[in-house]
């Protein structure tokens, strides 16, 4: 048995439905699940939702929910955000489960009798109106910085977790392991961060109610982020007094922790720490991607400009929604969201780039050959560095360095089209057949190769384009065994008798509203 690839989201916090961030870090996730699985890999890909807190609790009391009402309605729509957008996900959380709470009591037991759990006293500045702690750091002109109200100086027991204790060993497990921390322009913020010194952390309250209880301690509720954090090893099966067997023994450590980069510090400072503290091995990887401004300007409900990711996938299809995040910003920069830039990648790559190099190689095919693919003996020129090619498009994907996997194909896309027009195979003679030949199926074999290199970002189109090349098997089951062949440079070839089928163009191009 060898070891899953085990990849995360982070849990989505249900005071919000989903919106352009929520799916740029799942779509990601989801590109990178396919891509491995096509790899031949076994993938167990997590996401969920984050449901606990005093202001889940309000805002279920504003729409007159029970909190648990109200956080399976919005776990609900992410879940249908996710079946639209195409997400491959193996398992979905939800912290309210008894699963997670289960896992979340048992190693606040576990922590409180090795020490590393102890009970203080915490204080802070309340904001009754939020039923919310804010440091003096926080406070708006010594007002609540969430309502503007004023806040009060308060002290409450709670329990601590003994994080200053791991000050030392994260310094030296980010020092030993490189990819820990990505991408590297995020490492010096880390470290400073740890170097200038880790205060104990609290993660009980008394004053909330919708929360995970303290077995031993009923009047306490495990405050958010410890009790959030512990998703990623319940979901794959973690037993705190069973420790490390199967399920989650063929899972974790996680390969990759996907997150945005707010909350990059919770998962690269108190998550292995407490990891540490349960004596389990540490993720490989905590990869933060950067935000999306709209049209120039910040995305908030005020302004009115949140971009709807279903309105997206409407106007212009799953696969190109999908295309275009992970195509206009280098994954871990931040961007820039403009549905102007979405229509020009649109029309320019994906209509008059990729569909266009499909509709005449089946054209050619259809109008020469009947649409049987011609094969002929003769040596590609055009993936005659099939194998170094591929091994580009793996070690970018291994890097998340997505806008990489796209611009390879696309060079590749923009090398044969130009190939096309260079021999313009519509001027040759009846007797040149051999020569057509040759061209169409140079053409056929690029398609082909894309096909795979592509369908992580574009399942769906692909798989279109794949049954357009007149593939009978499907492409998700093929493609590791072509991978594998790709690897040792063998050009993909047609069956005998393997027929293109003409049809709708792959993506058709769209009016331009801002011309
Ligand atoms: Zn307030």
């Amino acid at each position: 048995m060898t070891k899953n690839f085990y990849l995360t989201t982070p849990l989505y916090y249900v005071n919000d439905v989903p919106h352009i961030g929520h799916a740029y870090t799942t779509i990601a996730a989801d590109v990178l699940a396919r891509w491995k699985r096509m790899n031949g890999s076994t993938v167990f890909f997590l996401t969920g939702t984050d449901e606990h807190g005093a202001k889940i609790a309000a805002a279920a009391e504003k729409t007159g929910e029970s909190p648990q009402v109200f956080v399976d309605r919005i776990a609900a729509e992410y879940r249908r955000m996710w079946k639209v957008l195409g997400i491959s996900y193996d398992d979905f959380i939800q912290t309210s489960e008894p699963r997670h709470k289960k896992v979340v009591q048992d190693v606040f037991e576990k922590l409180k009798q090795t020490g590393d759990v102890y009970k203080g006293m915490y204080e802070d500045w309340y904001c009754v109106h939020d039923e919310s702690y804010f440091s003096q750091a926080e406070l708006i002109n010594n007002k609540c910085p969430s309502c503007g109200r004023d806040v009060q100086r308060l002290q409450e027991e709670s329990y601590f977790f003994r994080l200053s204790k791991y000050q030392e060993p994260l310094l030296a497990y980010y020092a030993a392991h490189s990819e820990f921390l990505s991408p590297s322009h995020r490492v010096n913020e880390i470290i400073n961060f740890v170097r200038s010194g880790l205060r104990d952390l609290s993660i009980s309250r008394t004053r909330v109610s919708w929360g995970v209880p303290v077995v031993s301690d009923p009047a306490h509720v495990v405050y958010v982020w410890f009790d959030a954090l512990l998703n990623y090893i319940s979901a794959p099966g973690y037993v705190p007094a069973a420790g490390n067997t199967a399920p989650f023994s063929d899972r974790w450590p996680a390969d990759v922790h996907l997150v945005g980069k707010e909350i990059f510090r919770f998962h690269t400072v108190i998550w292995p720490a407490m990891l540490m503290a349960l004596g389990l091995p540490l993720p490989k990887r905590v990869f933060a991607h950067g935000w999306w401004t709209v049209e120039g300007t910040k995305m908030s409900k005020s302004l009115g400009n949140v971009v709807d990711p279903h309105k997206m996938a409407e106007e212009y299809g799953v696969d190109a929604f999908r295309y275009f995040l992970l195509r206009e910003v280098p994954f871990g920069a931040d961007g820039d969201f403009s549905e102007k830039s979405l229509l020009g990648r649109y029309n320019a790559e994906l209509a008059n780039n990729l569909g266009n190099l499909l509709q005449r190689t089946v054209t050619l095919i259809t109008k020469n050959f009947g649409g049987a693919i011609p094969i002929t003996p003769a040596p590609s020129r055009l993936l005659s560095d099939l194998s170094a090619i591929t091994a580009r498009i793996d070690a970018a994907y291994n890097a998340l360095a997505f806008h990489d996997v796209l611009e390879i194909s696309f060079s590749l896309m923009i090398r044969t089209n130009k190939y096309i027009d260079e021999e313009a195979p519509w001027k040759l003679t009846p007797d040149q057949k051999e020569k057509l030949s040759i061209i169409l199926l140079e053409c056929f074999s690029v398609l082909k190769t894309l096909c795979v290199f592509l369908s992580p970002f574009m399942p769906g189109k692909m798989n279109e384009m794949w049954e357009k090349l007149g593939e009978r098997s499907s492409l998700t089951e093929t493609g590791p065994k072509l991978i594998e062949s790709f690897r040792k440079g063998q050009i993909p070839l047609p069956s005998t008798g393997q027929t293109v089928i003409k049809g709708e163009p792959l993506f058709m191009r769209k009016g331009d509203r801002w011309k």
